[in-house]
Formats: structure tokens, sequence, C-alpha cells
């Protein structure tokens, strides 16, 4: 009789610690992922991936903040301390979300072994976002394994999005043929890359990026490719509002080069795919 009353208190007692353990579990399982991106343009790669296994914050949403300089606030912080992860581009571009106390980070510029000192404009490239996409997949898959395979699939679906952009670079790039452009600043280089083209003023560019004025040689030289029609078409990045960009976007306009204008940042109603969708047509109206 003992025994017996002792085997069905041990029975009752590993019943009971197995639905407390298996309890806990599904709780913690089935809690939502909290995650942070500082550029909404990888708000959106997280949130395809996440499906609605998680919600999105994204710091920087106006394209009026110039990601470069950006403030972090108190509110800033207590977002990026409550995230389980934090989406950052990295190489440079908005390393003050470090600074901030995020329990994990990752870096697109980790991602895509690009270091600090490199072109940091990493979402120009497409290949970007599938590779953070899968990569997501992946870092989701561990912190919530239960959904391992949603975000895989999640992730499949959202690479077949991005299908149209590379289809449209590779149009460019049949007719490119290697022709020469200049650029206001470094921000469009790596889709220019993709379509075939070569910069003829990094220089320039990389000195307008920096906030400060283009040395007189660069610009005498920029103005006689463009009046000698050495360069395909100018890109102007209509962000950032320099008196030598502007002469140089109107001398472009009496030379009759075309003007390319893009964006550093994500412009209002539109998503990463229509957005540089946009830019890229213009890139394929100049070889008309
Ligand atoms: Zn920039």
């Amino acid at each position: 009789m003992r025994k017996k009353l002792f085997s069905f208190i041990l029975l009752v007692s590993a019943f009971l610690a197995f639905f407390t353990f298996g309890h806990k579990n599904t709780a913690a399982a089935s809690d939502k992922l909290n995650v942070v991106t500082t550029l909404d343009f990888y708000g959106e790669t997280a949130k395809a991936v996440l499906g609605d296994h998680g919600t999105v914050t994204s710091l920087i949403t106006s394209p009026n903040v110039d990601p470069h300089d950006f403030e972090a606030t108190t509110k800033t912080a207590k977002i990026v301390s409550k995230a389980d992860l934090v989406i950052y581009n990295g190489a440079g571009y908005d390393n003050w979300v470090k600074k901030l106390n995020g329990k994990k980070y990752l870096s697109v510029a980790d991602v895509m072994k690009v270091k600090e000192g490199q072109n940091e404009h990493l979402w120009y490239d497409p290949t970007t976002m599938e590779k953070l996409a899968d990569r997501l997949a992946t870092e989701f898959g561990k912190i919530q394994p239960k959904n391992k395979v949603a975000f895989k699939k999640n992730a499949t679906k959202y690479k077949k999005t991005l299908a149209k952009l590379t289809q449209t670079l590779d149009k460019i790039k049949q007719n490119s043929n290697n022709q020469k452009v200049a650029v206001s600043e470094p921000v469009f280089d790596y889709s220019l890359k993709k379509m075939g083209y070569k910069i003829a003023n990094s220089h320039f560019a990389k000195a307008t990026e920096e906030g400060s004025d283009p040395s007189y040689s660069d610009i005498k030289k920029l103005q006689n490719d463009i009046k000698n029609k050495k360069i395909a078409f100018f890109v102007q990045n209509t962000q950032s509002d320099s008196s030598v960009i502007k002469n140089i976007v109107s001398l472009c306009k009496e030379s009759n080069i075309p003007v390319v204008k893009v964006t550093e940042t994500l412009p209002k109603n539109k998503t990463y795919v229509t957005w540089l969708q946009g830019e890229y047509q213009a890139v394929l109206d100049t070889q008309k």
C-alpha cells in the first residue's frame, strides 16, 4: 500500500514537473519576436521574413533624416533595449545604435563582408536584401526554433519579389557598354556597377559625401567630361543640396547629358522594390 502510494506521488510529481516545464516552454515560444532596424527598408525585409511571428520597429522612417548623422534619443534607447534583435547597416553608417543597450545585433555589412571605409550604401545592391533575408531566417530560427520552417519559407517568398530588380539590372547591362557615368555621391554605386557602368569621378563623389567641397581640379575635370559628352549620364542624390552639384546639374542640362535622380533614403509611399525600380527605369530611359 505504502509502495503504491509512493509510486502514485512520484507519478503526480513527474506529471506536475512535466506540465510546468512544458507550459513554460510553450509560453516562451509563442511570444512574438521584437525586432528593431535602424533603416526602414531593412525593416521591410525583417517583416517579410518574420511574417506574423513578431513585430518590427524601424528607427529612421522619415526621408528628411540623414542616417549618417542621426541622434538617438532616450526613447530610441528604450526601444533598442527591448529588442530581441537589432538590425543595422554597419560599415560606419549607423554605428550610433551600437552604443545603445541592445541584447543582440546583426550588421548588414557583416552579412555582406563589407568593412568600414568601403562603400556603405549596401541596399543599392539587391543581392544584399537576398542575403539578408536568408540570414534573418537563420537568426530568427535560432531565437524561435519552432518557426524555423516558416521563416525559411517567408524568406524564399520575399526573395522572389526582388527578381524584378535583378531583371531590370540585367536589361540595363545589355546596353551600358562599360560607359562612364558621373555621380554627385557614391550612394548609387553598387547599382551602377551591376548595370555595367564605370564611375568617372569617384574622388569628387567622396568629397560631396563627406560634406566638403570637391577640389577645383576635380570640378574642372567633371565639367569637361560633361561638355565633351564623355559621360552617359549624371546621378544626382536629390537629398543633398550643394551649390557645386546644382551648377553641375545645370551644365548637364545645357549639354544634353541626362540627369538620373536618386535618394539615399526610402521615399514616402514607396517600397524598397518600387523605389529602386523607379530609379532603374530612369537609367533605362537614358538608353533610349
Ligand atoms: Zn550616404
